[in-house]
């Protein structure tokens, strides 16, 4: 019974290799193709069928020799198909080795480091060190020794996150802490800037996250006034926003430094550079999106380090004066990129973080 089995068997193989050699269609490859390998009426389910009826003791040789036969019929049928390509399918692939490779998608730093890191090459030429703190802070560096009093509504339980068993313990809330770790570990003269995240209780929406980044910059040393706090942010903002900027400084307060000032700086969409936005000859555009109208963006909060804050840290205010500043990274971000929505800072969506760098 084996012996005839393998006789058909072939028998059929001659002839598909016959027919298989004169065919030069994909359509006719196709039809041949159906007639053998179609799994009901093909040659070999034919075969399969006929299985059933060999003793037990032939079968294993029997199904060899039908599953020799098939992978012949299939891998001549591959082999036809990529020279003269299949009925249904594209031309068979083929490649040009002198075509350019195809790009390959280059990684790049999310916006929020890249703006972080432009802030920290800025002020490194300055002369700047650059100093990183705890993220879970002293509730006594975080609030107390920056002149926060115990009434203050930063310290409620609404705006801060208090840390469960550690009562003297808080995820700071600002970069500012900081300024009291470096002070008390070093005397003057100080230059710093402390990049970082910051976390406030605060429920996410378009303009606020729980976690945030911001940049502190610190300089204390002998003879610092005002001017110098001036003549660094000019530079600070100019160079990342452009030359022609101006800035505003408005009364602000903030327990750590007095005076206190809130910086604005003039539309870059709709103030043109050298005049100062609001107010100037051209006036700002009543529809920029960007400032809504008004010419000016608030941009961050500044001042001269209060002289509590520096008797909290040792350093005696008689002699030594200085400056600081914070400044929000995402809002940075926000302004420059036109970003509205806070929140897709975080989602990490490419084609949103793919259009910066
Ligand atoms: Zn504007």
């Amino acid at each position: 019974m084996i012996d005839e089995l393998k006789k058909e068997i072939e028998e059929v193989r001659q002839s598909f290799l016959n027919e298989i050699a004169q065919i030069q269609s994909p359509d006719k490859l196709a039809a041949l193709k159906e007639r053998y390998l179609s799994r009901k009426k093909g040659a070999v389910s034919q075969f399969l069928l006929r299985l059933r009826e060999f003793p037990p003791r032939e079968k294993p040789a029997a199904g060899q020799l039908i599953n020799q036969l098939k992978a012949t019929i299939e891998t001549e049928l591959a082999g036809r198909e990529a020279s003269i390509g299949t009925a249904s399918g594209p031309e068979a692939p083929w490649s040009d080795p002198s075509l350019p490779a195809s790009d390959l998608p280059v990684g790049r730093f999310h916006l929020i480091a890249d703006i972080q890191r432009q802030i920290e090459d800025l002020f490194l030429n300055l002369g700047y060190e650059i100093a990183v703190g705890p993220e879970v802070e002293l509730e006594d560096y975080n609030f107390t020794k920056l002149n926060i009093p115990e009434f203050h509504p930063a310290r409620d339980e609404q705006d801060t996150f208090f840390l469960d068993g550690f009562d003297d313990m808080v995820l700071r809330t600002h970069t500012s802490p900081m300024q009291v770790r470096y002070m008390l570990a070093h005397r003057p003269p100080l230059k710093i800037i402390s990049p970082g995240k910051a976390f406030r209780k605060d429920d996410p929406d378009a303009t606020h996250s729980p976690c945030f980044h911001q940049v502190e910059g610190l300089l204390v040393d002998r003879g610092i006034n005002f001017s110098h706090l001036k003549g660094t942010l000019e530079l600070f903002l100019r160079s990342f926003f452009g030359s022609g900027l101006n800035l505003r400084f408005r009364p602000g307060y903030f327990p750590f430094t007095e005076p206190s000032a809130e910086v604005d700086i003039s539309c870059f969409m709709c103030s043109p550079a050298g005049t100062s936005g609001a107010g100037a000859a051209s006036g700002p555009n009543p529809d920029c999106r960007v400032c809504k109208g008004s010419g000016w963006l608030e941009i961050l909060g500044s001042g001269m380090v209060h002289p509590q804050v520096l008797l909290n840290c040792g350093i005696d205010p008689e002699t030594y004066s200085g400056f600081a500043f914070g400044v929000g990274i995402e809002r940075l971000a926000m302004i420059k990129f036109g970003v509205p929505d806070l929140r897709l800072l975080y989602e990490n969506d490419l084609r949103l973080l793919g259009q910066f760098g």
